[in-house]
């Protein structure tokens, strides 16, 4: 028996806890957010708005190649084995009247959505009625060597594991001393240097940083090439096959890299490309690729299709 775990399980923090039979402490609130092309709803940059009916703060973002409008923040009444969270249609109205009361010109519509994807935040709950009055302050539990860490914001993360490591300390035969800093972030190459059109070159070291030049290195013929009109490369999807721990073509396609929100239709066009490039590096057979495919498909329904049908 471990001494000691770090739960850092974000919205299913809960579920571990619930392993030492401790008492649920969160409150699993829904955000939810729509996608657009760039053409549709072109942004320069991000914009910071306020709902014409409740005057909760959202925001516009270009992203990827495509712009999204977000949040929603609403209890998720669902247990998380349901399935993965989904806009609701009620989300979905009010997503576009916030887009509209902001854009007036561009007349946003259901139609004009390219697709969904909702995200669940872990928030102590307090039991207030509002959820947005919840706190987002991160909290470390101790429960008897369980130790949990959880709420807060991904620009908070380097505190939140130095108190985690912290808190696990005491039960470790090497204390952590947090006063030994190591640098996280050392300098990437130029832009130009890459010599990548449109905004590939910007959007490959966000996501790939020092490792950027090793996937374009890993690359086979004619894929250090765009894929449609977006900023990512044919040749990411052969080094998240490759390297990138991928169990389920969704893991590749919603997490990995963004492809399945970024394209209409969850990229179904692309799909035979796809399969070309990242069937090999996975090793999966002609059944196993066909199997990911309808698990992708009924997934991309349920959750991230421009109007998901849910758990239905
Ligand atoms: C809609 C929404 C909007 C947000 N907006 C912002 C924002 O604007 N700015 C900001 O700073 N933060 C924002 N956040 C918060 C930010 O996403 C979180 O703070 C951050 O993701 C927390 O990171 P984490 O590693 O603690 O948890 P998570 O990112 O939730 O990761 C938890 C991980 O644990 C894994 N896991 C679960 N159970 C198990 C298990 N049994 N075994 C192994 N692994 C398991 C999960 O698969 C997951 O990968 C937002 C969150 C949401 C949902």
């Amino acid at each position: 028996k471990s001494k000691v775990v770090i739960n850092a399980a974000g919205p299913w923090s809960d579920e571990i806890r619930g392993q030492i039979n401790a008492p649920t402490r969160l409150r699993k609130l829904r955000g939810s957010h729509l996608i657009f092309s760039r053409e549709r709803l072109p942004l320069k940059h991000a914009v910071t708005l306020l709902h014409p009916k409740d005057k909760r703060a959202m925001f516009a973002i270009p992203w990827e190649g495509v712009s999204l409008i977000g949040t929603t923040d609403l209890d998720h009444k669902y247990s998380l084995s349901s399935g993965e969270p989904f806009t609701s249609a009620e989300e979905i109205e009010y997503i576009l009247a916030a887009g509209n009361s902001t854009f007036p010109s561009l007349t946003l519509k259901p139609e004009d959505v390219i697709s969904s994807f909702s995200g669940l935040r872990p928030v102590i709950n307090t039991g207030i009625a509002d959820p947005s009055k919840e706190s987002r302050a991160h909290v470390v539990w101790d429960e008897d060597g369980l130790i949990t860490i959880t709420g807060g914001k991904l620009t908070t993360f380097r505190i939140m594991a130095e108190q985690a490591l912290s808190a696990a300390s005491k039960y470790l035969r090497l204390p952590f001393d947090p006063s030994k800093k190591i640098r996280y972030f050392n300098s990437l190459p130029s832009v130009e240097s890459l010599k990548l059109a449109g905004d590939s070159a910007l959007y490959m070291l966000g996501r790939y940083g020092e490792e950027t030049e090793q996937v374009l290195n890993a690359a086979l013929k004619n894929e250090n090439l765009q894929i449609a009109n977006l900023p990512n490369l044919w040749s990411e999807l052969r080094w998240v096959a490759r390297n990138g721990a991928v169990e389920h073509l969704d893991d590749l396609l919603l997490r990995r890299v963004r492809l399945g929100m970024q394209l209409p239709a969850g990229g179904d066009e692309l799909l035979p490309r796809i399969r070309v490039i990242c069937q090999p590096e996975l090793g999966w057979s002609d059944k196993k690729w066909e199997q990911e495919e309808s698990r992708y498909r009924q997934i991309y329904t349920r959750a991230y299709a421009p109007t998901p049908i849910g758990f239905k």
